[in-house]
């Protein structure tokens, strides 16, 4: 984060804005709308920004734009120099209004214009009514902290609250009515939820490959359990005070065991919570969702699950190759390379007209290659590698199974990655072998 943004109350507050030409006139009705009293000047002298809560530097002689800038830096006053970023403390960003909330939007000065751009796609995204929402709050703030004291029952009710009936009235401008369903909801309220746990599939790991339902939940966590496959990435979408706890586990490393997640899971329920699970790719693929799902059940603890766009899928699109194919495969097989007791099984597995998509198998190629080849298995058989696929990071290695076991030991980063075997895999249509999925 390049600014760290803030809101600031200018009411009754002094702004001196120097210069006095068109653009210090647009800038001071900006000022003028969030309550601030102007003060011009057409010249500038340290004395004008006694008291002042802001400056804007405008239209006038560039070292008078430098001393203005400079002496609000001794001062800790913000200053917003207009087209002069090197001179600014304080960027002015593209505003939506809707009053009593404000959206504000910058790019950090690298394209003002892109800002206006990504500002006319959220004025058509929030409703013109939203500040009406935003004052109901306000109105029932302390009624509502009065009936709900506990924090978690409290952002559980107004999330259904603030999208449901009461909202839309508000929104409407029929305050009475508004406040009367308002009331109703509040008296109807649980002042203690049960919990709820969500298994949600993180796909990847590229933020824009999570399904909408998957974002909605991670945006209404009160709490989200995560490894290391849940990336940063799509962690940002989550809530901003949502409790995060890491259970790190990959394959070699894990932090906690499986049943003191479940434990964990169970516990955080019984509080009130709404959990989010957070799993790499889909959480029924070998993600072990079926196991705490499992443990919810048995405890008694509501549990569903959300979809994500699993290894295999992420790798074939990113890599641009077919997991099915007419004329060379109607089955894709997904497949562990290890067993729970650490030994390589691929018995069974080779099929003509088959895809594999092996997970978890970099680690055994050699043995996964002499199983595979053992079973009648071409080594000539197209193969290819995919490291951290459908992620900006993601690489390809190709070749043919022989080649890809000899190769990618010493080609991997250490990102996860995938083995995909078959004929298909030789088949990447140029057209979108190689490009880039994700931007
Ligand atoms: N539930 C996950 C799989 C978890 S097992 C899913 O549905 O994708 C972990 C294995 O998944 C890794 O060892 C690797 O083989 C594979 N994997 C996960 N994310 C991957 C990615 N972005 N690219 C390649 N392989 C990945």
């Amino acid at each position: 984060m390049l600014q760290f943004p803030v809101f600031l109350d200018l009411q009754g507050r002094t702004a001196l804005v120097l210069g006095t030409g068109e653009v210090a006139e647009r800038k001071a009705a900006i000022l003028r709308q969030a309550g601030a009293e102007i003060r011009f000047a057409a010249h500038f002298a340290p004395d004008l920004l006694e008291g002042c809560a802001i400056a804007i530097g405008a239209d006038a002689e560039e070292p008078e734009l430098r001393a203005l800038a400079e002496a609000c830096r001794a001062r800790g006053i913000p200053v917003n120099v207009v087209d002069k970023p090197e001179l600014c403390t304080a960027l002015m960003p593209a505003i939506i209004d809707r009053e009593p909330m404000t959206i504000a939007i910058s790019t950090g000065g690298a394209a003002p214009v892109l800002a206006r751009q990504v500002r006319q796609r959220i004025e058509a995204a929030v409703p013109p009514g939203i500040g009406r929402v935003a004052a109901l709050a306000d109105r029932f703030k302390a009624a509502v902290r009065r009936r709900l004291p506990d924090l978690v029952a409290r952002r559980r009710f107004l999330d259904t609250a603030l999208a449901g009936p009461a909202a839309d009235l508000a929104m409407a401008g029929r305050d009475a009515e508004a406040d009367a369903a308002f009331t109703r909801a509040l008296e109807a309220a649980d002042a203690r939820p049960p919990g709820i746990v969500h298994l949600v599939g993180a796909g990847p790991g590229a933020g824009d490959l999570l399904t909408i339902r998957a974002l909605r939940l991670l945006g209404e966590a009160d709490v989200i359990v995560h490894d290391r496959l849940g990336t940063e990435e799509v962690l940002d979408w989550a809530r901003r005070d949502a409790e995060r706890i890491f259970v790190g586990k990959s394959r070699a490393n894990h932090c906690l065991r499986q049943e003191e997640i479940n434990a964990l899971l169970v516990r955080l329920a019984r509080e009130g919570k709404r959990v989010v699970r957070l799993k790499g790719g889909d959480p029924l693929v070998f993600g072990r969702g079926g196991e705490e799902a499992e443990a919810l059940a048995v405890a008694g603890i509501p549990c569903e699950v959300v979809p994500g766009v699993t290894a295999a899928l992420a790798c074939a699109a990113g890599a641009g190759i077919p997991l099915t194919h007419r004329e060379a495969a109607r089955a894709v097989t997904f497949v562990t390379g290890h067993r729970r007791d650490g030994q390589v099984d691929v018995s069974g597995l080779v099929r003509p007209g088959q895809t594999l998509a092996i997970y978890m198998g970099l680690a055994m190629l050699p043995q996964i290659r002499d199983g595979l080849v053992a079973d009648g298995l071409d080594p000539a058989t197209p193969a290819a590698v995919v490291e951290r696929g459908g992620t900006a990071r993601q690489r390809v290695l190709r070749g043919t199974l022989e080649e890809i076991t000899a190769q990618a030991p010493a080609w991997v980063q250490g990102g996860p990655a995938l083995l995909l075997v078959g004929e298909t895999v030789g088949r990447s249509a140029p057209a979108w072998a190689g490009a880039r999925l994700v931007a």
